[in-house]
C-alpha cells in the first residue's frame, strides 16, 4: 500500500464521520423547528436572542449553553428555534466566541411593554417605582440588584407621618427580597407583600430540582453571596434563611389590588386591607396573577394555580383544568404518580398550540386509562370533595381531592397604565 493512503484513510473515516453527525444533528434540528411550528410555539414571550448570521460561525456554543433547549444549528448557523421556551437569560449571548448574538425585547409580531423608569427606577409617575423583570431584566442577580438600588433611592423620600408608610414593596421574587432587605438597612417604615403563600417569585415555579444559573450578589445586609449553579430548592431554602436571620416581614397570600393617588403618596388596596404608604416599589414580575375560574368554590385551599410537586397529590384524585402545555405538563406528570386519578378539562375541542411531544404523550395516558380527557368542557363549582363539570349538554358530578387551574396569567399592564405609569412597546429592540 502506498505510504500517503495510510494517512488520506483515517482522515477520510474521520470526515466521513463528522459529516454524517453534522448531517444527523440538522435533520433534528429541522424536525424540531417543525414541531415548534405546528404548534405555534416559535414566537419568544419578551426578552430572547437575534443571532447575526453574518458572524455566526455555527460553533454550537450557544446551543448547548442553551438551559431550554430553544436554540438549534440549522445549515451551520444558529436559530431560535422554539421561541416560546426562551427564558431570556442570555446564557447563549455570554457563550458566543464571536459576538453574533444580541438580545431584544418582542418581535414585529408580538411587541413587549417595558415600563419607562428612569435611572433611580423611578416611573413617571413620582413616587411609584419599578424593578427587577417588569422593567425588563429577566435575570435572578440583575432583578435583586435593581430591587436594591431602588431602595438606595426611595430612601430619600421618607416620610414622618406617624400613620403612613415610606414604601410598600409588592412582590417577594429576587427584586422584592433585595428591596425588603434594603428597607431594613435604612430603617425604612415598610410592607412587603405577596400574593403567593411562598417568597421566591418566578423561582418557586421552576421545575423541580431545576439547576438555577446565577452570579454572585451583593444583598443588603446579607451582603456578597457567591453562587453560580444552584438548585431551586436549596435557593429557596437559602432565602428562607436570610428571612429568618434578618427578620424581614413578609405578608403572604396578600395581593395588591389598587393604588390610587393620594394628597401625600400613595393608598394601596390589598386583597386584605388598604395602606397609606409614601411611594411603591413594584416587584412583580411578568408572569402577572393567575387567571381565575370565576366559579363557586373556587376559593377554598384546594384550588390552586400551578403544579410544583406532582409527589403531593398522590393518591389523590385531581382536576387539572386548562389546555395549554403547563397544563398537559401538570396531567402527565400527576398521572405518573401511583394512585393518582387525573381528569383534564379544556373549554376548547382540541389542543391546538402545544408542544407535538406533549399532546402525543397525552393521547397515549388517555389510551392507557392514566388521564381523563374532556375536551368542550368547563368547570361549573368546586365543593369540598367534587366538581361539576358542565360537558356535552350535561352536568358531570366527579369525586375530587384537588383542582389545579393552569389557565395562564393576567399581566398587570392595564392596571398600571390606569395609575399613569407610561409604557414603550418594544418590537425587536434592545
Ligand atoms: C423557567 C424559568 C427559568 C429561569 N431560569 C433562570 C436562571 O437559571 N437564572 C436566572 O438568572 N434567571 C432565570 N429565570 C428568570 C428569573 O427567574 C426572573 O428574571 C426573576 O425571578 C425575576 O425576579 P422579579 O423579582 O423581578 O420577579 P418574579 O420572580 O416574577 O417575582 C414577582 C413576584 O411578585 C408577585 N406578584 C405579582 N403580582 C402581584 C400582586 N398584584 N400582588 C402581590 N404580589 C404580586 C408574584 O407572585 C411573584 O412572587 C428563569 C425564568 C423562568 C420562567
Ligand atoms: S436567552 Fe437563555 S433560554 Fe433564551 S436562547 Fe439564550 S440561553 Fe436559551
Amino acid at each position: 500500500m502506498h505510504s500517503w493512503l495510510l494517512y488520506l484513510l483515517p482522515l477520510l473515516i474521520v470526515l466521513w464521520l463528522y459529516t454524517r453527525g453534522w448531517k444527523r444533528r440538522d435533520r433534528r434540528s429541522r424536525e424540531a423547528l417543525a414541531a415548534a411550528e405546528e404548534a405555534g410555539l416559535r414566537e419568544p414571550v419578551s426578552l430572547h436572542p437575534v443571532i447575526d448570521p453574518n458572524r455566526c460561525i455555527g460553533s454550537s456554543a450557544c446551543v448547548k449553553v442553551c438551559p431550554e433547549d430553544a436554540l438549534a444549528i440549522i445549515d451551520g448557523k444558529a436559530e431560535l428555534v422554539n421561541g416560546s421556551a426562551c427564558i431570556g437569560h442570555g446564557a447563549c449571548l455570554t457563550a458566543c466566541p464571536v459576538e453574533a448574538i444580541s438580545l431584544v425585547f418582542g418581535t414585529e409580531k408580538r411587541g413587549v411593554d417595558i415600563p419607562i423608569i428612569n435611572p433611580n427606577f423611578e416611573t413617571n409617575v413620582p413616587g411609584i417605582f419599578i424593578a427587577g423583570e417588569l422593567a425588563g431584566m429577566g435575570l435572578i442577580r440583575k432583578a435583586a440588584e435593581q430591587g436594591k438600588q431602588a431602595i438606595d433611592h426611595i430612601k430619600e423620600l421618607r416620610t414622618n407621618a406617624p400613620d403612613q408608610l415610606d414604601v410598600i414593596i409588592v412582590g417577594a421574587g429576587p427584586a422584592g427580597i433585595a428591596a425588603g432587605l434594603g428597607a431594613i438597612q435604612h430603617k425604612l417604615k415598610y410592607r412587603l407583600i405577596e400574593q403567593e403563600d411562598s417568597l421566591g417569585g418566578c423561582v418557586y415555579h421552576y421545575p423541580r430540582n431545576k439547576i438555577t444559573m446565577t452570579a454572585p450578589v451583593n444583598l443588603p445586609i446579607v451582603g456578597k453571596v457567591k453562587m453560580s449553579e444552584i438548585r431551586k430548592e436549596d435557593l429557596l431554602e437559602f432565602w428562607g434563611g436570610v428571612v429568618k436571620k434578618t427578620g424581614l416581614v413578609v405578608k403572604y397570600r396578600e395581593r395588591m389590588e389598587t393604588i390610587t393617588k393620594s394628597a401625600d403618596g400613595f393608598i394601596v388596596k390589598t386583597s386584605r386591607r388598604s395602606y397609606r404608604s409614601r411611594s411603591v416599589l413594584l416587584t412583580i414580575g411578568r408572569r402577572g396573577t393567575p387567571r381565575k375560574l370565576d366559579v363557586p368554590g373556587e376559593e377554598q385551599p384546594k384550588v390552586v394555580y400551578r403544579l410544583i410537586d406532582p409527589e403531593q397529590y398522590r393518591d389523590k384524585r385531581v382536576l387539572v383544568v386548562g389546555g395549554g402545555d403547563s397544563a398537559l405538563e401538570a396531567a402527565l406528570a400527576l398521572s405518573n404518580e401511583p394512585g393518582t386519578q387525573v381528569t383534564l378539562s379544556y373549554r376548547g375541542e382540541a389542543f391546538a398550540r402545544v408542544k407535538q411531544k406533549n399532546r402525543q404523550q397525552l393521547t397515549d395516558a388517555e389510551g392507557t386509562g392514566l388521564v381523563r380527557v374532556l375536551l368542550g368542557s368547563s368547570v361549573s363549582s368546586i365543593q369540598t370533595d367534587k366538581v361539576a363539570i358542565k360537558h356535552n349538554g350535561e352536568t358531570l358530578e366527579i369525586d375530587n381531592d384537588w383542582v389545579i387551574v393552569c389557565a395562564g396569567g393576567v399581566l398587570p399592564t392595564p392596571l398600571l397604565q390606569q395609575i399613569g405609569i407610561l409604557f414603550e412597546t418594544k418590537r425587536g429592540t434592545v
